[in-house]
């Protein structure tokens, strides 16, 4: 049976970017699984029975201040210019998130200016001499009053506790604003990829020297295939066989609806941080782009047990992931990336940075070492020799 360079486990943004990489810049032959029926991963979206193009796994939006992972991913598609904006249902009416002027200004039905209302805010915060927690973060800026209002439902529904036991990065992602700015994220860099998340990926494994299998799981195939590095990016836990006890992950339920009319919802995504069982509704043609006389939108219901989608960034889960990341770097010929392989709450331009850096090192190691075999046989490491040199070893 053939050889591989590389067998990589995991098709989405962390094993495509590797494969990609390692096929196309040092000609390794990779095999890349995945256990799904489909590319992509997490980011993994496809045309419905009607036409519309839908998120599998909930809304992602790509945006990044990284000008290297842009550029690289422009290797693989054009994009959509695009901007994300979201409202929050609180005291019945519909207002900006992140929490801006015309937050406030709605909320409590007054006219401040910017100036006012840093002011007003810095009234109702509780300041705190150490900000450790997700709940210090908010009521720091905002006090408890917009963070009982705009957080901590909203957090307890996500993460099935309170924000006072997360990590203060968890509610760190969302700003607050004193301008009237009511964009999600203001990265340098926000778009969308023009044809979705899996035709890029279809262009980023186009390479011959990559081999992809589907509906593959790890344990089902690592006796019967033959390579000589293994890159994980599923749970690392689950690598390890939970030896030292089980990485808790928060899942979530989809519930996708069609609906007869071009345009269902005034805002692409509406967070709902109040008694309704899910955390927020959206609606994909506003991502896209795309006109269509239907729509679609698709409800986040969190869920403990299902499909691992969050790490959970507490303090002890911390601790036990680093005595698996101890397992990890001991581990040799084998390297763990991407949002499960780390346990790490990264977004998707994150994972690419992330696997770009891991590319880096192995590329180098291997090119160390390609460098001490040709002084060795005192020739000179040409392209073509580095090549073969390694994977005839
Ligand atoms: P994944 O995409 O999870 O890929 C890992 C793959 O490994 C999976 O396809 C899995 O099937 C496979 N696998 C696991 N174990 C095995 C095994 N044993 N054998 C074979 N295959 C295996 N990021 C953003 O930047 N913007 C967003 O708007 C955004 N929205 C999100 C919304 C939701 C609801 C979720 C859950 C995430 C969102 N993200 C967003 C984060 C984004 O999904 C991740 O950063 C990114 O997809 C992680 O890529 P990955 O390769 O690490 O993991
Ligand atoms: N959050 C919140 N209310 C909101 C939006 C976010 O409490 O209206 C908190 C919540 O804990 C959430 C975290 O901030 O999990 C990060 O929000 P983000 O929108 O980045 O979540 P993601 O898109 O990763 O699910």
């Amino acid at each position: 049976m053939k050889r591989f360079d590389y067998l990589i486990v995991g098709a989405g943004f962390a094993g495509s970017v590797l494969a990609e990489r390692l096929a196309s810049q040092d000609n390794k032959k990779v095999l890349l699984i995945d256990k799904r029926n489909h590319i992509a991963g997490n980011a993994y979206d496809y045309f419905d029975k009607n036409g519309i193009l839908i998120h599998k796994y909930g809304p992602h939006i790509f945006h990044t201040n990284s000008g290297e992972v842009f550029e690289h991913l422009s290797k693989f598609t054009e994009w959509r210019p695009y901007q994300h904006k979201v409202l929050a249902q609180v005291d019945g009416q519909l207002v900006p998130m992140p929490i801006n002027l015309d937050t406030i200004n709605k909320l409590y039905g007054l006219n401040l200016t910017a100036l006012q209302v840093t002011d007003f805010l810095a009234s109702m915060a509780e300041p705190r001499e150490k900000i450790l927690t997700s709940e210090d973060v908010v009521i720091s800026k905002v006090g408890r009053e917009l963070y009982e209002k705009f957080f901590r439902g909203y957090t307890r529904k996500q993460w099935g506790c309170d924000p006072s036991e997360l990590d203060a990065s968890v509610t760190a992602r969302v700003p607050t604003r004193t301008n009237r700015d009511d964009r999600y994220f203001t990265d340098t860099y926000q778009a969308m990829p023009l044809y979705g998340y899996t035709r890029m990926f279809e262009n980023m494994l186009g390479h011959p020297n990559i081999k992809v299998m589907l509906n593959t799981s790890f344990s089902e195939i690592t006796d019967y295939v033959f390579y000589n590095e293994l890159i994980f990016t599923g749970p690392i836990d689950e690598y390890f066989n939970y030896c030292f006890g089980k990485l808790p992950y928060r899942s979530l339920e989809f519930r996708f609806e069609s609906h007869d009319t071009p345009v269902y919802q005034p805002a692409p995504v509406i967070n709902y941080p109040n008694d309704n069982p899910y955390t927020r509704v959206t609606e994909f043609k506003y991502l896209t782009g795309q006109e269509h006389r239907k729509t679609v939108i698709v409800y986040e219901y969190p869920r403990s047990e299902g499909d691992p989608y969050y790490p959970v960034p507490k303090p002890e889960n911390g601790l036990l992931y680093k005595k698996y990341q101890a397992l990890a770097s001991a581990t040799k010929g084998v390297y763990f990336a991407g949002r499960l392989g780390t346990y790490k709450y990264y977004n998707m331009d994150q994972v690419v940075a992330q696997a770009l850096t891991l590319y880096r090192k192995i590329s180098q190691n291997y090119n160390g070492a390609v460098e001490v075999l040709s002084k060795k046989l005192h020739i000179s490491p040409t392209p073509a020799l580095m090549g073969n040199v390694l994977s005839s070893d």
